[in-house]
């Protein structure tokens, strides 16, 4: 029997592959993984689509941390899964990009065409009128209308969750939609309690049904919002190759299970698989 890095070698040399990503492609690129081994750090409970919507004093709290969190995921930068990724799009190998996570990454390494599932921490839309903005744009706005809070976030070492006293989280003024005025903004990305869109998800299951293979990396697939796509390939018939460090959901389903740090294996297939590594800005 082949050991499961030439298996998952193997099958993806073959092409056709969907890519499903999930939290642990990233936590090599310092953004902490809630779900996965090192998720013990969590310190707040996940914001609710219902909570944020109706809890005035919870969007606040959930802002002042954003603004603060900003700062590590606004200069997060690929690792060399995500560039391992791009470079098998880039050789043909690749069909398809689905991923979890909304720190745009993916793109960031050069890859094309990614479906972001959960949406992406880069935009900010009113709920009210459904604007689409940048993030960075509302980030300085609201740096202008919080002077102090912004100085005090400036000096303290950023984890994501922020440790923030009360006082100053308190005192944090959101700001609302600079078009309608009045609209609750909130960042393009699925709370929990909030379901992912319909053509979104029908995208995804498309993608699944036309691959060869699909590769599950980094992802515990705890939620139902990404196993749903291991278990299609399964009544399909479609292989599932799983890269992630510990156990996941959808273990049970798949040809190959890569139980290994994504930062070497995926440099590793790319390199088994004679690819010119993509590295564009972020090599080291
Ligand atoms: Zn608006």
């Amino acid at each position: 029997m082949p050991d499961p890095l030439s298996a998952l070698i193997d099958l993806v040399a073959e092409g056709g592959v969907a890519v499903l990503s999930g939290a642990g492609l990233s936590t090599e690129s310092g953004i902490p993984d809630y779900r996965g081994p090192t998720g013990s750090a969590r310190k707040f409970a996940p914001m609710t689509y219902q909570t944020f919507t109706r809890d005035t004093a919870a969007r606040q709290r959930y802002w002042a941390r954003s603004y603060v969190g900003w700062r590590v995921i606004g200069r997060a930068a690929p690792n060399a899964g995500h560039r391992a990724v791009a470079g098998l799009q880039r050789a043909g190998l690749v069909s398809a990009v689905l991923t979890q996570n909304v720190d745009g990454l993916h793109q960031a390494a050069g890859a094309r065409d990614v479906v972001e599932l959960h949406g992406s921490i880069d935009r900010v839309v009113c709920l009210d009128c459904g604007q689409t903005t940048g993030r960075a744009e509302l980030d300085a706005r609201l740096r202008a209308a919080n002077p102090a809070f912004a100085a005090l976030a400036a000096a303290i070492n950023p984890d994501g969750d922020a440790d923030l006293d009360d006082a100053a989280v308190e005192a944090f003024r959101p700001v609302d939609c600079a078009r309608c005025r009045t609209g609750v903004l909130k960042p393009d990305v699925v709370f929990f309690g909030e379901t992912v869109p319909a053509e979104r998800v029908d995208r995804c299951f498309a993608s699944v049904a036309e691959a060869r293979a699909l590769l599950v990396l980094g992802s515990s697939l705890t939620v139902m919002s990404g196993r749903r796509f291991v278990l299609r390939a399964a009544k399909l018939g479609v292989p599932v190759a799983i890269v992630n460090q510990g156990p996941t959901r959808g273990d049970a389903y798949a040809a190959v299970k890569v139980d290994a740090p994504l930062g070497t294996v995926l440099p590793a297939l790319g390199d088994a698989l004679t690819l010119a590594q993509s590295g564009r800005s972020n090599e080291p």
